[in-house]
């Protein structure tokens, strides 16, 4: 092969030159779809215990001309690494703003209602992130109180004084914040009680499992008393059926999000759906 000469490094690896030339090519495709806007955030509902709705996660989504409907998986983890998620991040932050102010217009936003966006690793350690916040909801009149900052569990396990650091100040701006994920990461439980958390969200492998026995029951139950005893709200995600509903509400938890109520909906189906259920 071409790859075959004196340095000992270059030998030709097949399978990994095909994974390389498929990323620069989905960068490339990423680049041009931010362009021709095809990117926008989906909404699914966020239901107290009760059944009233307190909120919804904003889900980005790429509607590709050829491919039709891509999942943020294959993407995002892309978009990271070539230096594109603050724009993704940006358009999600966008259409949040815009669906609070139609939510408003529309009379139909409730005092305690707030919005979700998933931040990534990167952009939370982005020193442009406050700046990119307020520039959204100073253009559209959104009070901070209204949107949610969902990090991983995992991204407290990095540089703690810089993690608290920033979400003390996010915090103390008015911005809430959930904990995404929460059971699959390596966070120390102490940490917990020095960063100001609004809520904690059950991961849907948890989920999964409350049903099947006694030890599925248990991870849940453990981290509901967890969350309770640092006064932190439950959410449970991935819930897909009455069963694990009725489960859930019998072990404490706060708050539910999952097909069981809907699936993550476009701007009009969510406003539909939202005026449905109010
Ligand atoms: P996540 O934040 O854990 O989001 C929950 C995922 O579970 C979503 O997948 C949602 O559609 C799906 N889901 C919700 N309820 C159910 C259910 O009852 N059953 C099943 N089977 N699935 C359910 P989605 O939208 O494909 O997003 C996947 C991941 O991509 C998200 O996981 C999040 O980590 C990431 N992501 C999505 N949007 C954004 C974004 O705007 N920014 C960043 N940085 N990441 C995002
Ligand atoms: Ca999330
Ligand atoms: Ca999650
Ligand atoms: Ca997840």
């Amino acid at each position: 092969s071409k790859m075959k000469g004196g340095n000992s490094s270059s030998f030709y690896d097949p399978a990994l030159q095909t994974l390389l030339e498929n990323q620069t090519e989905l960068e490339t495709d990423i680049v041009r779809a931010i362009a021709c806007d095809e990117f926008c955030a989906y909404f699914q509902p966020q239901l107290s215990i009760d059944g009233s709705i307190i909120g919804a996660e904003a889900l980005i989504r790429w509607n590709h001309p050829t491919k039709g409907l891509i999942s943020p998986n294959s993407f995002i983890p892309i978009a990271e690494q070539f230096g594109l998620i603050q724009k993704l991040q940006n358009i999600v932050l966008r259409d949040i703003c815009i669906l609070l102010e139609t939510l408003r217009a529309d009379d139909v936003l409730k005092n305690q209602f707030n919005v979700s966006i998933n931040i990534s690793q990167c952009q939370f350690n982005s020193s442009t992130l406050k700046g990119e916040l307020f520039k959204a909801i100073e253009t559209y009149d959104v009070l901070p109180s209204q949107i949610k900052l969902e990090i991983t569990e995992s991204m407290l396990a990095g540089d703690l004084m810089s993690t608290v650091k920033q979400m003390k100040e996010l915090k103390s701006q008015g911005f809430v914040f959930s904990i995404d994920d929460f059971g699959t990461g390596y966070s120390c439980l102490k940490h917990l009680s020095v960063l100001p958390i609004d809520e904690l969200k059950i991961d849907k492998s948890f989920i999964d499992k409350v049903l099947d026995n006694a030890s599925g029951q248990s991870i849940v139950q453990s981290i509901i008393g967890l969350g309770h005893s640092l006064d932190i709200n439950i959410v449970a995600e991935g819930v897909e059926s009455a069963e694990q509903l009725h489960i859930l509400k019998s072990m404490g938890v706060n708050a539910v999000q999952g097909f069981l109520f809907a699936k993550p909906l476009t701007h009009s189906n969510y406003l539909k759906w939202h005026k449905e259920h109010q």
